[in-house]
């Protein structure tokens, strides 16, 4: 079924900046197709400065009764703030990166923590429980992240951040959160995360480095051990400089993709109530990466 603009359609989309590299309206607009559902995914450049842009966006979700909206770089923290409720997972997480407008009450909730551990155990066979971790990331997604894999029962984490701070207040954060797991920041230097890397299970890249045009993530991954996964949530390009790296030190990898379907697939139930036509989704987002970044 062809997606068709009525009087009825309603508007759902995706705040961030940038958003232009973003296969979140391809992936959805084809769901939404697929199900025959009156609703159009469009995305949306909200810029961080000046003050007050969020707040202006946040409140057109009422003023034009758009369904919900996505939240990405670099807004998934601050929009809390802007929003009536945030669900408890997201409150615990600290970000959100979805919302649900349910009768001009705006709900912010989290679907990236879910949609990582799917997609990890899915395409690795890992799960995290009393395993050891490294996060490089401090941002939106990396708090999601580091939740789900603290929740997942994981036995030691690192979080290493360019703004230590950050890494630091993560960690303590979640550290009275997860009493059981040890966790400690560390610098993003490549010599100190060589010397943490050991006895890693699992190495996973939450910033943005990686993403086309943003520089690579500069960390050598001679010391982890062959049984580590090392995983990239960056998803343009497929193959990150990352990846590419710990593939050719025949180490298993697991890219930003199938993160991004899972996630989107939660979103999408919630938004519509339907169940989510996954393998549509994954197929339109391969082809809105293809066709431009592979
Ligand atoms: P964010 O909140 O803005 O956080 C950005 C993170 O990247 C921070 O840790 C930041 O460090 C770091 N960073 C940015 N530029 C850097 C640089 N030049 N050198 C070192 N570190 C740098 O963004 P986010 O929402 O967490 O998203 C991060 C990435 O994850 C994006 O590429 C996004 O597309 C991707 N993502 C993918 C999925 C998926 O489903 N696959 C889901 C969510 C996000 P500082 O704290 O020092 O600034």
């Amino acid at each position: 079924m062809k997606l068709k603009i009525t009087g009825h359609t309603k508007v759902v989309g995706i705040y961030g900046d940038p958003v232009g590299h973003s296969v979140s309206p391809a992936m959805h607009n084809a769901a939404f197709e697929a199900l025959g559902l009156g609703l159009v995914y469009v995305p949306f450049r909200v810029v961080a400065e000046p003050a007050g842009v969020l707040e202006t966006a946040v409140a057109a979700i009422k003023a034009l009764s758009m369904l919900g909206m996505n939240i990405t770089i670099p807004h998934k923290e601050r929009v809390i703030r802007c929003l009536d409720e945030v669900d408890e997972h997201a409150r615990e997480v600290g970000a959100v990166n979805t919302v649900l407008n349910r009768n001009g009450v705006l709900v912010g909730c989290n679907t990236d923590g879910s949609g990582y551990m799917l997609s990890l155990r899915e395409e690795t066979g890992l799960t995290p429980k009393g395993k050891r971790v490294l996060v490089i990331g401090a941002g939106g997604a990396a708090r999601a992240v580091l939740y789900s894999i603290l929740a997942s029962g994981s036995a030691e984490v690192f979080v290493a951040n360019r703004t230590t701070d950050k890494a630091e207040t993560l960690a303590s954060e979640f550290g009275s959160r997860f009493k059981k797991a040890a966790i400690k920041a560390i610098e993003l230097d490549r010599e100190i995360i060589n010397e943490h890397s050991a006895n890693i299970d699992l190495l996973v890249n939450t910033t943005s480095l990686g993403m086309t045009g943003k520089g690579e993530l500069d960390i050598s991954l001679e010391n982890l051990p062959e049984r580590a996964v090392v995983s990239d949530i960056v998803y343009c390009p497929l193959e990150t400089g990352l990846l590419k790296k710990a593939r050719v030190r025949g180490l298993k990898t697991h890219n930003g993709l199938s993160m991004l379907v899972r996630q989107g697939a939660i979103t999408f139930e919630l938004w519509t109530g339907r169940k989510a036509p996954i393998e549509v989704m994954k197929k339109a987002a391969l082809e809105a990466l293809g066709g431009t970044f592979l």
